[in-house]
């Protein structure tokens, strides 16, 4: 992967999570996508070698958790507070998908802050604490079993948000290979070498244009698939050009020939 994406203004923010296992647990999975800032709001028990035991080589996340006293307090900063939800609320909350929560993050990063909020293992976030939040995100789990894991929530949330961005630096990839250092041919430029490439085939007897066999339909696939720039069309026209120039001078032609 040719760049990492900027994660340094997404925060994830546990919310009074009652297992530490959890919280390291989601130290890990952030660290594998990339992220790397852990808010705690009152975890019920912090700091803790069990969530150190389950963040394995995460450990430097949960040092740098920042514990807050409220989920206001961990999001003062945030232009983007998405929070996530397993289960329909009394008050139906309007729902997105995780991609579609990850399309915001993706358009609000990085110009401002911006949060993903998970709850309780027990009884998740409460109806005031997801009205604090612009966005709600159910993962569409089984009707059967809809609540996960919190830190399996939490990676694969995140996992959408790691995957939009990196759907930016391929498709940046792609530009780059397809625009580098000269510009692309024009349609008009293409059209005038159609043109030439049809004329020589004809003069040197390749292409019979009452026989065409699909030739020309079949060059300009084959050109189309390159897609030449100025420069490289400039060099076709040029070797187009110096067939007919030694077919026009076939005497000098003879002459040059050294192998005689
Ligand atoms: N019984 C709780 C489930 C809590 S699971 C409830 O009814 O809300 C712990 C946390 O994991 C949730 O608060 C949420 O942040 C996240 N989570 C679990 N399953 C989820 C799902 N299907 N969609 C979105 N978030 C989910």
């Amino acid at each position: 992967m040719s760049q990492s994406p900027d994660f340094s203004n997404l925060r994830i923010v546990l919310v009074n999570t009652s297992h530490p296992g959890n919280i390291g647990a989601t130290a890990r999975a952030m660290k594998n996508m990339g992220m790397s800032r852990l808010y705690l709001v009152q975890p019920k028990e912090f700091p803790s070698g069990v969530a150190v035991g389950r963040a394995a080589s995460a450990v430097d996340v949960l040092d740098n958790a920042v514990i807050c006293a409220s989920l206001q307090d961990a999001i003062r900063d945030c232009g983007l507070v998405i929070g996530t939800s397993a289960r329909s609320r009394s008050i139906p909350l309007k729902l997105v998908l995780p991609e579609q929560s990850a399309e915001h993050v993706y358009r609000a990063l990085p110009a401002n802050q911006a949060a993903l909020v998970f709850g309780r293992e027990d009884s998740g976030l409460t109806n005031e604490e997801l009205q604090l939040c612009h966005l709600h995100v159910q993962i569409p789990a089984s009707e059967q079993y809809s609540s996960l894991n919190l830190a399996a929530a939490v990676l694969l949330i995140c996992y959408e948000v790691r995957r939009r961005f990196l759907r930016e630096t391929e498709a940046e990839s792609v530009r780059q290979e397809d625009y580098w250092d000269h510009e692309l041919a024009t349609g008009l430029q293409t059209e005038q070498f159609f043109e030439h490439l049809e004329k020589v085939l004809i003069r040197i007897e390749f292409h019979d244009p009452q026989n065409p066999r699909q030739l020309m339909q079949r060059m300009r696939r084959m050109f189309g698939r390159i897609r030449m720039d100025t420069m490289e069309m400039n060099i076709m026209r040029g070797i187009l050009a110096h067939i007919e120039f030694h077919m026009d001078n076939p005497r000098r032609n003879s002459g040059d020939d050294k192998t005689g």
